[in-house]
């Protein structure tokens, strides 16, 4: 049974949302396959970042047969510079077991649509009440930090082991006559007014019901654990040319950044410098011999869970035929056909010194 003070929260956010709410493309849509493609880019990009991919990739794709249809490389090309591309592959999966076995139709329950390539409890709880309103409360960040602050809860939002607490509470506070509102409406109130930094206390609806504004100790929530420091790479690569063209190898599916096309080159061995390890691990990944004739550009970049350094050297073609291991494409390509091949962040970072 509802307690008059969840009554009183649901109306409060609901019609703060009706009021306040962004006007966003994915907003505008009842359409489950549009809904889908947007929380799965929003799970890990900023909004503002996501709206001209949304929209873009809604032409290109505007269905599912349409994304079944198409090729990974093409799907990879339009989620360039996003990241996360596993988001993509699995999307992309996703579209084609629906396109085999539903002629296209997202399910709208939650077996099915949790059994999904890349479904996990926040896509299908997302989709599931925003598209069909089926009562399932979503559990982001968001709507952790806000939950936290407004019971004053202790459990860590960064814990994995803090789930159970946090989807207890955002279910026992979901509105089941409009979940999708109700969960659009916390997660809002996280992203505009319960902030992580200096939240808007003065302007936010739930003032009365917040036990850690109440308090005064808005600042010590949300708890979070402390995280071991990422670790950090030194990786090199080379640009290899031989008549005009460059050697670039597709990434194994499997792997993190699959499908993705990159320059041969690996991890510096300790003691060794990034010249002799970018001309060994040439060697190694597609056994031809190479010449370093100049260090291009030193590029850092962070992944979720570590960050490199990247040493590119120029490299003359010396000897042998490119043969890989496995399964894993290669191209000779012209300086203007590198535009038609999606790259990872840390090598797009050094694509235009390569054009000019
Ligand atoms: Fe967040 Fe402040 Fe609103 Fe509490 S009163 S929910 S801390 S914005």
């Amino acid at each position: 049974m509802k307690t008059p003070a969840i009554s009183a929260i649901q109306r409060k956010l609901t019609d703060w949302y009706v009021e306040n709410r962004r006007d966003l493309p994915w907003r505008k849509t009842r359409d489950p396959y549009r809904i889908w493609v947007s929380e799965v880019m929003l799970q890990q990009t900023q909004v503002q970042t996501v709206i001209p991919y949304f929209n873009n990739f809604v032409t290109a794709y505007p269905d599912v047969a349409s994304l079944a249809r198409a090729d990974l490389q093409s799907v990879l090309k339009s989620w360039e510079g996003m990241g996360y591309y596993a988001r993509a592959r699995n999307l992309h999966r996703a579209a084609r077991r629906l396109h085999a076995e539903t002629h296209g139709r997202v399910p709208s329950n939650w077996a099915d649509f949790r059994a999904l390539p890349g479904v996990g409890d926040y896509i299908a709880a997302a989709v599931l009440s925003i598209a069909f309103d089926k009562p399932y409360a979503v559990v982001d960040g968001n709507v952790k930090r806000v939950l936290a602050r407004l019971s004053v809860v202790d459990a860590p939002v960064n814990q994995s082991g803090s789930m159970t607490v946090f989807r207890k509470m955002a279910e026992s506070l979901l509105d089941r006559a409009h979940p999708g509102t109700f969960n659009q409406a916390v997660m809002e109130l996280g992203a505009l007014v319960c902030t992580p930094r200096s939240p808007s206390c003065k302007t936010c609806p739930l003032t009365a019901y917040c036990r850690a504004f109440l308090s005064g100790r808005v600042d010590a929530y949300p708890k979070k654990e402390k995280r071991k420091p990422v670790p950090q790479y030194h990786i090199a690569a080379g640009v290899v040319e031989k008549n005009r063209r460059l050697l670039i190898t597709r990434r194994s599916p499997d792997v993190m950044l699959g499908g993705l096309w990159e320059f041969p080159g690996g991890k510096v061995r300790r003691g060794e410098t990034a010249e002799a390890a970018c001309v060994r691990e040439i060697r190694e990944e597609v056994n031809l011999a190479v010449a370093v004739e100049s260090h291009l550009t030193r590029v850092r970049h962070a992944y979720s869970h570590f960050k490199i350094i990247l040493d590119v050297f120029r490299c003359r073609y010396l000897s042998g035929r490119v043969r890989r291991r496995g399964p894993v494409a290669h191209r000779w390509v012209s300086y203007r056909q590198l535009d038609r091949y999606p790259f990872p962040g840390a090598n797009r970072k050094f694509l235009h010194l390569l054009k000019e």
